[in-house]
This record gives structure tokens, sequence and C-alpha cells, in this order.
């Protein structure tokens, strides 16, 4: 290979020449390039034809593919039909019945309307066209390339409706074929496709396989019923496990903003991957902010559950979609989205709760029966996803999944209805079961921390409790306040004690039952207690000299080292032989702590805990994790207020701390400075960006499941109610 010359100036100079002519491209070249845009893989090919067919009021679409769709697609359907004498210019670039004005546009039903899709066909392949219309004895046949018929269609017997071949895909697009050819999911893609279209299209049977089958893929026949045609399609293990959904939005003249109605998995259906299918007034379209809005509910309800199964019918007023985008682009964005989007994730939300506590209404009348012994079969009912969850392999840093059979457990304890009486003696009842099984004699722990969930439910305060599950959040205030909307009324929370009382709330609660962060690299007790001691100090200013420190940090070092069994399996933290804290809980699904914290959390432990006392001992132990993963403001300095300045030029940072662990900013570096401040600005932005995002997308549907607010709440400012206007004001202006 020629070595490349390095980029110079003067070599851009001297590669400046007369601008080069513009011409026009030969009718010929620009096709080809359109089409290849239209069709970029057999799947897309697939799609055309199949809503070609829907839009011909088809009721049975068959589908043969040969080798990936590269060799053959034969898409056969019982439509209208093609009048003969349409043929001609049936695959002409802009040739459609479905559209003649713009206007039309606005109301259209239709797929289609372009006239692009056959005629891209037959510049990248072979098409040839079989159709018979109403009332005719016989139908024709006729081949196309590059948009013209290749001679006079012929007569030939015909079934009802049309059916429409490709052959020889990008015969003539060499790079295309190629690398298309080594991959093989062009079939799995096709697969899938007709899979979704079948779900939505219950009125049309589908079928799909390869050429030379027998058996189809996709089989699935006209039903009246959604659920039916699921079971068909995807299996009675996808079908059994749904639970419709439903929502709508409708505004003050009600007329209709949104509707939508659908399927979504429950806690037993289990897979690694989310199926999503969507379909916004008719078409199947994707919409990532959407998918992710229901995969947090999803992770925040059963923290060790599978990814969900989504089937979604979104239907918008026409005039609100705008159906000329570029017909390969599936990504869609829709006018009032964030309504929508939230819409649907609170009816997600509420419909999985739903589904929890049934569950647990269940239970509790099996355990009601005291004399009844421990009945496997209800266990499976417990954890229907069998007890053999996989591992994860561990690198970096991983989550792997608890090889506790009973993991399952803690996800449908938690939504259990605050008010239900019975939920104390209920729970120790399901959690000692769990315990028999696991084979342990000692069952004192579960009391102490019984009696430390029965505080939590003792002291939550309902009014609170209303506004956690059904307030709206706008936004940050500040560092610490976040503005929430509930009802007609605005509240300041405090991120940092409920995130602090909410990972307290839950290691309670998944007490025993945690999945696990894993550690890159061990980190040694010693050393973590010596900078958080140091650190103490520096807030402190009373230094106690190093000695000490050591000191004090080997004692705590071997008092965590004796401890370390039982916190490893009550708490997930692990403390290896030499010392080193290599494991951590996952206390809420999709949130990692600020590892910055793990001194602080360490030596709180050293010094906090009260071993002597069970209760106490656990209580400590939560409270130093609850403190840990709360959602801090990040060390940096918020620079998007007045914390800007500390990352401006000449200006030393003002936090002791900062300059302790930023020296270079301190100042003195003049020549890097600039560079520096940069590098940690853009550094402080993604932190508190992430924060930011956290505490929306994983703090707040997490606390409307899970947080019981201690009445405490109420009266020390952690919720304070925006009296005046004026004041939320200043608010906004400092959103
Ligand atoms: P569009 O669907 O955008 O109109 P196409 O190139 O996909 O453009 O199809 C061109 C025209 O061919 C359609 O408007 C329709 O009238 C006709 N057509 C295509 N496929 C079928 C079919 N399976 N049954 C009946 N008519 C069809
Ligand atoms: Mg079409």
């Amino acid at each position: 290979m020629d070595t490349e010359e390095a980029w110079t100036p003067e070599a851009e100079a001297a590669a400046v020449k007369e601008p080069p002519k513009i011409h026009r491209l030969e009718e010929s070249v620009v096709n080809r390039i359109a089409a290849g845009e239209v069709i970029q893989r057999p799947v897309s090919a697939v799609k055309e034809l199949v809503e070609n067919s829907l839009d011909a009021d088809a009721t049975s679409i068959n589908v043969v593919v040969k080798d990936g769709g590269l060799k053959l697609i034969q898409v056969s359907d019982d439509g209208h039909g093609i009048r003969y004498e349409d043929l001609p210019i049936l695959c002409e670039r802009h040739t459609t019945s479905k559209l003649s004005k713009y206007e039309d546009l606005q109301s259209i039903k239709s797929m289609g309307f372009r006239g692009e899709a056959l005629a891209s066909m037959t510049y990248v392949g072979h098409v040839t066209v079989t159709t018979i219309t109403k009332g005719h004895l016989h139908g024709y046949r006729v081949s196309y390339r590059d948009g013209v018929m290749e001679s006079e269609p012929k007569a030939c017997a015909a079934v009802k409706g049309t059916q429409i071949m490709v052959e020889n895909l990008f015969y003539n697009m060499i790079a295309r074929r190629k690398t298309l050819q080594n991959s093989s999911d062009d079939y799995t893609k096709i697969v899938d496709l007709l899979s979704r279209m079948a779900i939505h299209h219950t009125n049309v049977s589908f079928s799909c396989r390869k050429h030379g089958a027998a058996r189809a893929d996709v089989h699935s026949i006209a039903t009246s019923s959604r659920l039916d045609s699921i079971r068909t399609v995807y299996g009675v293990s996808v079908a059994s496990n749904l639970v419709q959904l439903e929502a709508s939005e409708y505004n003050d003249s009600s007329s209709f903003v949104f509707k939508m109605d659908g399927y979504v998995s429950n806690s037993n259906y289990v897979a690694k991957k989310t199926t999503m299918v969507l379909f916004v007034n008719d078409r199947l379209v994707e919409c990532a902010p959407l998918k992710r809005a229901v995969e947090i509910v999803y992770a925040a309800t059963f923290p060790k559950a599978s990814k969900p199964f989504i089937y979604m019918s979104i239907v918008l007023p026409p005039e609100h979609v705008d159906v000329n985008v570029h017909p390969t682009k599936r990504e869609v964005s829709l006018l009032n989205q964030e309504l929508i989007v939230e819409k649907i994730q609170s009816a997600v939300e509420l419909k999985l709760r739903q589904s929890n506590d049934s569950r647990t209404y269940k239970e509790q009348t099996v355990e009601s029966s005291p004399s009844s012994p421990y009945n496997p079969s209800k266990d499976l009912h417990l954890n229907p996803s069998g007890s053999k969850l996989q591992k994860v392999p561990v690198n970096k840093m991983v989550r792997t999944d608890s090889s506790d059979p009973a993991g399952r457990l803690h996800a449908y304890v938690q939504s259990k209805p605050h008010t239900s009486v019975a939920s104390g003696p209920n729970l120790s009842a399901v959690r000692s079961s769990v315990r028999q099984r696991r084979n342990l004699n000692e069952t004192a722990d579960l009391t102490s921390i019984q009696e430390l969930i029965d505080d939590v439910d003792r002291n939550c305060h309902s009014g609170l409790l209303d506004i956690v599950r059904h307030c709206s959040f706008i936004g940050m205030a500040d560092d610490v306040y976040a503005l929430l909307q509930h009802n007609t009324h605005m509240y300041l929370a405090n991120v940092v004690s409920l995130s602090k009382e909410l990972m307290y709330q839950l290691v309670l609660r998944r007490f025993a039952h945690f999945n696990a962060i894993q550690l890159s690299d061990p980190a040694p007790l010693s050393e973590l207690l010596m900078l958080a001691l140091k650190e103490e100090d520096l807030d402190m200013e009373n230094s106690e000299n190093d000695d000490l420190k050591e000191k004090i940090a080997e004692m705590n070092t071997e008092l965590l080292k004796q401890k370390a069994e039982m916190l490893e399996e009550y708490f997930c933290v692990k403390i290896d032989t030499r010392g080193n804290l290599s494991r951590l809980p996952i206390i809420l699904d999709q949130y990692t702590p600020d590892m910055d914290r793990i001194p602080e959390f360490v030596l709180c432990l050293g010094n906090d805990v009260d071993w002597e006392d069970e209760k106490c001992c656990f209580q400590a132990i939560a409270a130093a994790l609850g403190n840990f993963y709360a959602m801090h403001p990040p060390l940096l300095p918020n620079p998007s207020g007045e914390g800007l300045q500390c990352y401006k030029k000449r200006k030393p940072l003002k936090n002791p701390v900062d300059i302790e662990r930023y020296p270079n900013d301190a100042g003195d570096n003049v020549e890097n400075e600039d560079e520096i401040e940069h590098q940690l600005l853009a550094e402080a932005e993604a932190a508190w960006a992430q924060r930011e995002w956290s505490i929306q997308h994983v703090l707040f549907p997490a606390m409307r499941l899970f947080l019981k607010p201690l009445n405490s709440m109420a009266t020390n400012g952690t919720f304070v109610k925006v009296a005046s206007l004026e004041k939320l004001y200043k608010i906004f202006e400092r959103c």
C-alpha cells in the first residue's frame, strides 16, 4: 500500500485546482442510486412487497425466500390484482394508484404512495409479475428490467391476486451483493419482519418459508384475537405471559392526542433481549425513547427479571403524522412524544404493579393455611424461570446474576400494597421458606431484618407516598432539589435524602439476595481507609499524624476481615482473605454508585457499626450502603451554575478537596492549564448529566414503585411545597 503523505497547509494549497465541472447524471445511474437507497437489503424488498399486498386488501400473503432473498423473493397475495392496461407503466418510477395530488398525503391510509418500490426492484433485480383481476378468466405474466417490460404481457392461468417474484437481487451491485452474501441473517430479518406484521394484521394470514422447505417459519392464520396471533407466531411461552395494556390522552376539545393498546410481558417471561413490536398508525416503526422508557420500568420492577416483550399499536390523529419521510427511515419521532412516552410508561408501570400485587395476593392465600407443609410446586410459582440463572462472564465491572434460586422473590414481595395488614407475617413466612430451602438454621437475622422493614412500614407517610407514586418529575431546581408536580401542586424534593432512604429500604428488602458488581481491580481496604481518614482530616482541619491513621486503618481492616463472611452473605459486600474489597451489591438495576465514595463507605463500616447487636448492626450497614449509593452531587462543582467559575482560567478551585484531587488546576501549571480545564469541565459536565439522567430515569421510576417515604420527611425539608408563584419563577430561572 502507498504511504499517505502527511497533511500540511502547503500541500492543501497545492491541491486546490480549478472547480470541477457539474454535469447531469444519466437517468439509469440516477435510478440505480435511488433504487439502492429504497431497497437496502432483501428484507426491505420483502417489506415493500408485503405492504403492497396489504394495500391491495389481501387476506392471505405468502412469502418464499431463497438464499436470504438474494436468489429469490416471491410474494403471493389474494388481493385485488393489477389491471392489464396498467402493466406497461407498473414498474416505472413515480407511478402509483394511491396518490394523485399532494393534499391526499394528509389523509392517506395506504402504506405506499411514492410509486418507487417496484421500480427500484427492477433496477437492482429481475422482477416478474403474475396477476389477475376480478371477473377475468385468466391472468397475465410479465417481466421487467430497469423500469420497463421486457416483452408484452402473456396470458396465463392464475389464482386470485398477485404474485411478484424478484430474482438475483443486487446482481448489478457487486459490493452490496458481496457483503450480503457473507451475512447469514437476512432470512432471520425477513422472518422477524413477517412475525411482526402478522401479529398486527390479525385479519390477514401470513406465511414465510425458505424455497423448497416444507415447513413455514412463520405461519399465522387470520383470527379475531391478537393474543391468538401472538401465540401462533411467537409461541405459548410468550402469549401466556402477557398482560393487556391501554393508554390514551384526550385534549380539552375531546379530540385525542393518542390512543395505544398493546400487550406486555409479565414477570414470568424470560428473555435476554427486548422484543418491541411497535406500530404507529398501522406502520411498523421503531421509537428508541419509548422502548427505553418501558425497559426502565421492567428493570425497576423485576430487578432480576428478563427483558420485556412489548407489542404496541399507537394511533395518532393523521394530521400529526408525517408519512412523507424516507421509506427506509424506521425510527420515528412523534408529535407530543414526551407526553406519549410518559403516559405509556406510567400505564406499563401500573399494569406491572397490579399484576405483581395480584401474585402477592395469591401467595397470601396459600400462606394463610399454616398447617400446609412447604410445597415445592409453589416455589415454581415464585420462580418460574427455573433456578439455573446464568452466570455472566466477569470482566471489567460486570453485573452477575445471583445464583440464588430464590432471587426473584424480592421483586415479588416489594410491591405489596403497604396497606396490607398481613404483609408482615406473610413476608417473614415467605422468607423463612426461602431460608429452609437454603438449609440454614439460624432465623434470628430474619426477625431483625423483618423488624427493620416493619419500622419502615410503620413510619410511612401516606400523603407523601401518594405524592411519590403519582408525581411527575419536572427537572432539577438546583444541585440537590428536584421539582415535582403532583395534581395541582409543586414540590421541591431533596434527591439526596430520598435516594439515601430508597437505597436503605431496598437493602433491607433485598437482604441476602443481591446481584453483584464485580470490581475490576479489588481495592485494598487499608488504602481505602487511609484515603478516607486523610479526607476526613481535611474536613475537620485537625490532623492526626500518619502513624496513628495507619494504626486505625489496620485495626479496621482486621475488623472488617473478621466480618467478611456475614457482609458477603447478607449484603454482597465481598472482602477477600487478603483484605481487598472485590464485590459490591446491585441495589438498584441500571445504577452504579459513585466509586469515589468507596473510602468513605469503608470507613463508615469500620467506625459506625455496632457489631454486637444484630438489629443495630444490620441497620447501620444498610444505612452505610444507603449513604454510599445515594445520588449525591458529583464531587466536581456543577459547571452549569455558579460552579462554572471553578473551571475558568487562573482561578484556583475553591474546594481544598478538589485541589488535592486535581492539583494541576490550582493555577501553577500555566502551559497546560487551558487544556486541563477543558478536560475537567467535560468530565464535570458528563458527571452531572449522567446524574440528572439517573435521577429522572432510574431514581424516580424506582421511587414510585418501592419507596415508603418516612413521616419525618414531611417536616425535615425533604419535601417542600412550593407555595408562591414568585418562588417558582425563581426556580425556573435556574432550571
Ligand atoms: P406504491 O405502493 O408507492 O404505490 P409501488 O411501486 O410499491 O408503489 O407499487 C406501484 C403500484 O403497483 C401500486 O400503486 C399498486 O397500484 C400496484 N401494485 C403493486 N403491488 C401490488 C399488489 N400486490 N396488488 C395489487 N396492486 C399492486
Ligand atoms: Mg408500495
